[in-house]
């Protein structure tokens, strides 16, 4: 299998580098850097097997050869990123999946989008399933993420139903794990760098909003069987494991052995209240189901962290 992975050196697409080369696929990653980076896919150099192209998915290059698969993750994915780039957030889900689409057909590959529990708004029914149309404030500043996200699924739709190509659509919820970086803005990676910086962790609004946390090397393993079925989704990803914020905050400060206090802060604007994934679909169809708990999970994150810590601080003692 040769596949193309956009955002491939980002925090998800760097995970399923790796998980892909493992299994003997050769991959490209194709990424323009803007929320990923060159440390994320360092280790897997460049060799026949792996092979990095700096270009963003709005300008979409040649790339010669067969292709049998592309997974489409190239999207800014923390709300710090898509609420500081709006515009880029909208053309990167709609213009820039249209090309995506477009070099998967033309090469004949399996296309595999990466959509988000996003599209699922302030959710109505929960869990929520595949069957839920969701509920999405389309002018609230979320809308920018959510709506390219609805619309690339609509187009992924459209490419499957009239000009026959090859699609299947995911759904991830919040995915966290090492090489999600400390300033990216979310809950699970803000966290923890407060706590290893005896810095109180920003808990915004009351801290009783819920999310259901999904370890990264879970998630990578549905992508990939997602990717060698013919199933065209959508199918959900994620753990349905549902804390609130302040339980997320009391496991990191556990696991962390941390003084840190808690600090409340403003819930952002339409900041959904609850989230949990009916993951029937993927355990029936892909056969997959989260094996890594929370604790286990958020303990090697922290770890992981932990060491980019000291690293940064042999650095600063030697400089
Ligand atoms: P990330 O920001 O670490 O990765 C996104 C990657 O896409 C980055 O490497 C970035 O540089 C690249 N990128 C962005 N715009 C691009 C463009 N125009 N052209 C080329 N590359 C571009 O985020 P992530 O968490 O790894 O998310 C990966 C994908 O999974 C995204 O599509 C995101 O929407 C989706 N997703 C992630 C989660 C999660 O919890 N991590 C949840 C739902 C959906
Ligand atoms: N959150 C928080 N403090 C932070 C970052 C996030 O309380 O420093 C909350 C945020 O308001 C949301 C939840 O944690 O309710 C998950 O936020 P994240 O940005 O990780 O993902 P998303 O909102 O996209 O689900």
């Amino acid at each position: 299998m040769r596949v193309l992975v956009t955002g491939g050196a980002g925090f998800v697409g760097s995970h399923l580098c790796d998980l892909m080369i493992a299994k003997g696929y050769t991959v490209v990653c194709l990424d323009d850097l803007s929320t990923g980076s060159r440390t994320n896919i360092q280790h897997l150099g460049t060799s026949a097997e792996f092979s990095f192209i700096e270009a963003s998915v709005l300008e979409m290059v040649d790339i010669d050869g067969r292709f049998d698969g592309v997974v489409h993750l190239a999207s800014p994915a923390s709300p710090f990123a898509y609420l500081d780039r709006p515009i880029f957030t909208l053309r990167t889900g709609s213009e820039g999946t249209r090309n995506v689409l477009d070099f998967a057909k033309a090469k004949s590959a399996r296309f595999i989008l990466a959509s988000s529990s996003e599209i699922y708004g302030e959710p109505h029914l929960h869990p929520q399933s595949e069957e839920y149309w969701g509920n999405v404030n389309p002018v609230g500043p979320r809308s920018v993420y959510d709506e390219a996200k609805r619309y690339a699924e609509a187009l992924t739709t459209a490419y499957r139903t009239s000009c026959g190509a090859d699609t299947g659509i995911l759904r991830i919820f919040n995915t966290y794990g090492p090489r999600m970086h400390s300033d990216d803005g979310r809950v699970v990676s803000s966290f923890i760098d407060q706590a290893l910086n005896c810095k109180p962790l920003t808990v915004f609004g009351d801290g009783t909003q819920t999310r259901s946390l999904c370890y990264v090397d879970d998630l990578v393993q549905g992508i990939l069987a997602m990717l060698e079925t013919e199933d065209p989704g959508p199918i959900n990803l994620g753990n349905p494991m549902e804390l609130t914020v302040l339980q997320i905050a009391e496991l990191v400060i556990e696991l962390t052995g941390s003084l840190s206090p808690l600090e409340l802060h403003p819930l952002p604007q339409d900041d959904p209240t609850r989230r949990r994934p009916d993951i029937t679909r993927a355990r029936d169809r892909l056969e997959w189901r989260p094996q890594v708990s929370v604790r286990e999970g958020i303990g090697r994150t922290i770890e992981w962290h932990a060491e980019q810590l000291r690293e940064t601080r042999r650095r600063e003692r030697a400089s």
